[in-house]
């Protein structure tokens, strides 16, 4: 057999339309289909067990499809570039491919293993359709607003939006003889365990998941988008829930956009095309926050507006811990992180709702807040994490104004009338008549196993404009 090449997989845990496997394939060597478990990014601080148990579920997924062709998924354990430069001397291998990442750490670690290496790295932009610097201000800067980013984005998309277009067969995948293989670990040898139930990952789910989206379900976004659901079906609310698909490159952006874009074709009224143009408006925020991390790192851990450094966030382990345990008595925020705590997801508009109590009635800095998050969601993406939250703390890009703080009550009131969304995931308050559900603290006779408000949020809400006008103060001097 002549000398075969590598796809390391990282983000991209998938088969199809994938840019790197396309080049890989196509450069007519075998193929060695790699994955490296690396301590560095096991033993991070924002490592979270139901996303590495999602991950393991994804992996094993890739393997089945491998399986399929009668090839395997080669597995290793060790940090990523002695781990490569050990299979490149066993297996002979000429080349190594794989798709960009933009977070710092992978950044940084991919550039000392281009340098290292001496045979050739060839590295495609996958994860993202418009990669960091390709949507630029006439100016050449990077955009720190939204919409025009938005507006650029739109204008130039058509022109990289390549379908990654191959064929696998077992002939152009190697077949491992020879070179060991570590295999997939289970969660507990990795150091961790969940008793969360994480969704399918299969090829095949994963399509139909996206097919029901394109055919029927996008048509509904742009008016459900933001109500928290029916429990029945939670979380299939109205929107889409790729993003833990997103996450692991399990789904590719570029697939479902071209796939919305038929579906803006095969709607039937405008109604429907807004619909999908929102929808594909939100892929875009995952598209814009990236990029503000690739080129403002120092977001990971900083305000990215450094006139708020001087903020003087409240230290209150008892009111953090209230929040992380859905304990605060107020039901929409305790309802929404007992779902993130039970389920590993959280819906968009409860995300914003819990940001915005942390930082803004509980006046708790957003990286307590950022941190949680990452240890708990399935999607945790460093990059709109980080967005989300400093939008919400009022710190980041676009970041609504400090002085607009969301009502705990009337949100739950808009966006939960019901009180379904609750009831399904505070069982004390399954009781509580129609009338009380958003504040039970006011019924006449209040449950007595659910916790009365810990902040009175008219209170609150003045200690936090307080908070931030004190800090632009303080900047000024
Ligand atoms: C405080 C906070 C933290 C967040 N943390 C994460 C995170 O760790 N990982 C993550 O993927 N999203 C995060 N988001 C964004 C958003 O809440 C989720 O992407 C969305 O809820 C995922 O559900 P969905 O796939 O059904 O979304 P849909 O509404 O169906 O959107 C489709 C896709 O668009 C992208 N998207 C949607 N909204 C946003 C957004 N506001 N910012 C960036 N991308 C978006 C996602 O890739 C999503 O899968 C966060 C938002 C907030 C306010």
């Amino acid at each position: 057999m002549s000398a075969p090449v590598i796809i390391w997989f990282r983000r991209d845990l998938r088969l199809q339309d994938n840019l790197a496997l396309e080049a890989a394939l196509k450069s007519g060597a075998a193929v060695i289909p790699l994955f490296i478990f690396d301590p560095n990014i096991l033993n991070s601080r924002r490592i979270s067990s139901v996303r590495l148990k999602f991950m393991l579920s994804a992996l094993e997924s890739l393997d089945g499809s491998l399986r399929a062709y009668g090839r395997r998924l080669l597995v290793r354990h060790g940090e990523a570039l002695p781990t490569l430069q050990n299979l490149i001397e066993q297996s002979g291998a000429t080349a190594l491919y794989f798709n960009t990442d933009y977070t710092p750490f992978a950044i940084q670690r991919d550039a000392a293993v281009s340098e290292a290496l001496s045979i050739g790295v060839h590295t495609y932009h996958d994860r993202l359709m418009m990669p960091p610097g390709s949507v630029m201000t006439n100016d050449d800067t990077p955009y720190s607003v939204y919409s025009p980013f938005k507006r650029k984005w739109r204008e130039k998309r058509d022109e990289r939006l390549h379908i990654a277009q191959y064929t696998i067969s077992a002939e152009k995948l190697h077949d491992l003889e020879g070179l060991q293989n570590d295999g997939l670990p289970d969660l507990h040898a990795l150091g961790h365990s969940s008793t969360v139930d994480v969704p399918q990952t299969s090829a095949e789910y994963v399509s139909s998941l996206l097919d029901r989206w394109v055919d029927e379900r996008i048509y509904g976004y742009k008016d459900g988008r933001d109500m928290l659901g029916d429990p029945h079906t939670a979380p299939l609310s109205a929107t889409s829930f790729f993003s833990p698909y997103i996450r692991f490159g399990i789904l590719s952006t570029r697939t479902i956009y071209w796939h919305c874009r038929e579906a803006y074709e095969n709607a039937t009224d405008k109604a429907g095309r807004e619909s999908v143009t929102k929808f594909v408006d939100e892929i875009i925020w995952h598209e814009f926050y990236t990029h503000v991390l690739w080129h403002h790192p120092h977001v990971v851990d900083h305000n990215f507006n450094e006139k708020y450094d001087a903020i003087q966030w409240r230290h209150a382990p008892d009111m953090l811990a209230a929040w992380q345990n859905g304990m605060t008595g107020y039901p929409i925020v305790d309802a929404a992180m007992r779902q993130l705590n039970a389920t590993g997801w959280m819906h968009n508009r409860a995300r914003m709702v819990v940001a915005s109590f942390l930082t803004k009635d509980l006046l708790i800095d957003w990286r307590e807040g950022e941190l949680y998050f990452m240890r708990r969601l399935l999607d945790g993406d460093l990059a709109n994490n980080n967005g989300g939250w400093q939008w919400a703390a009022g710190t980041g890009t676009d970041a609504q104004p400090y002085f607009r703080i969301f009502n705990p009550l009337s949100q739950s009131q808009k966006f939960d009338p019901t009180g379904a969304y609750i009831r399904a995931w505070i069982p004390e308050l399954r009781d509580v008549a129609d009338r009380f559900i958003h504040e039970p603290h006011n019924a006449a006779t209040p449950p007595n196993n659910y916790p009365a408000p810990i902040v009175d949020h008219q209170l609150a809400r003045q200690a936090a404009l307080q908070m931030f006008e004190a800090a632009k103060k303080s900047e000024v001097n």
